[in-house]
């Protein structure tokens, strides 16, 4: 996922991006499916005006596969719930205007969730695309006051994910490594989050099944320090970054430091994945995760989903 914001504040590969394409500008393989975020969490987060007209050029010449409509109404956990309608109205505003050119619909987790599931159905346009996002859930997630409890989100992506059953669904939002699972415990098609670069920013790095931790102190970032055991987990990484530099070649400072975090950041991130997958496939799941997860505020919400799994196999992977 690559945010429409980036390109909005660097001209030169903005242009360039309209030029080649937005594979060749940034030398993605063809092969490689590049999904553009609108940047409308960003724009909004800064007070600034999404640029819809430019958002609309840009995406006619650079080709990425998959883009939202150019701007949603996020609303936030804080707002009373004829604020959350409004950021509806207007959300479904820019969904019928953008119901053409494979522009994927946007709804929010929010108290007025079911609605949008509502009025997408009785949209004969919208309600035949393939794809749709659902936003506005870091908000929830990060437990912000009045943040709607885990559980009541859990249900949510539940019954959205069975209600559109015959579309792609993304979730814009979710790239921690407990998060993940819960994505695909519900179901969800693909996911996104800038989570990985802004840690490896901070000194922040990803491990397999457990929380962030600080690998470099950099400016005023506090977390949780790695313990031995896990610093001999991040010693065996097959990450390029830590088989290129090793643990060293993550507590380096400036760029360097930042892209091998970055790398190793992304490359734990799917690596979970494909842990995950094995297991969901395998029929394994329900008791591997007990030994593979530390112990994550996500931990119960991971368990409350294995729950209502499908009763289908044994411990040991029979049927
Ligand atoms: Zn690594």
């Amino acid at each position: 996922m690559i945010s429409y914001a980036d390109f909005h504040h660097q001209r030169a590969q903005r242009r360039r991006a309209m030029e080649l394409g937005i594979h060749a500008s940034l030398g993605i393989p063809k092969n490689i499916n590049v999904f553009l975020d609108n940047g409308a969490f960003f724009f909004s987060a800064r007070g600034e005006t999404v640029p819809v007209k430019e958002y609309e050029e840009f995406v006619e010449n650079a080709h990425p596969c998959w883009k939202p409509v150019p701007r949603d109404f996020i609303p936030t956990p804080s707002m009373s719930f004829a604020e959350q309608r409004l950021c509806l109205n207007r959300t479904m505003r820019v969904n019928r205007s953008f119901q053409h050119d494979g522009y994927v619909p946007v709804a929010h987790i929010s108290r007025v969730l079911d609605e949008y599931v509502v009025r997408i159905k009785a949209h004969s346009q919208l309600a035949a695309k393939p794809h749709i996002a659902l936003g506005a859930i870091v908000p929830n997630l990060l437990r912000a006051s009045k943040a709607m409890p885990y559980r009541h989100i859990l249900d949510g992506l539940k019954k959205f994910r069975r209600d559109f059953a015959d579309k792609k669904v993304h979730v814009f939002g979710i790239g921690g490594t407990a998060t993940v699972h819960l994505a695909m415990l519900i179901g969800i098609d693909s996911v996104d989050s800038s989570g990985w670069r802004n840690r490896a920013a901070r000194g922040i790095i990803q491990l397999p099944g457990s929380g962030e931790r600080v690998i470099t102190a950099l400016g005023s970032w506090r977390g949780r320090q790695l313990s031995r055991e896990e610093m001999r987990t991040l010693r065996a990484c097959l990450c390029p970054a830590c088989q290129f530099e090793g643990v060293r070649g993550l507590k380096a400072s400036g760029t360097r430091g930042f892209c091998n975090r970055a790398t190793h950041n992304l490359w734990t991130l799917l690596e979970e994945v494909k842990w995950v997958e094995k297991h969901l496939t395998a029929g394994t799941y329900r008791e591997a995760y007990k030994e593979h997860l530390d112990n994550t505020i996500y931990r119960p919400l991971i368990e409350y989903l294995v729950n209502a799994l499908p009763e289908r196999e044994n411990a040991d992977g029979r049927t």
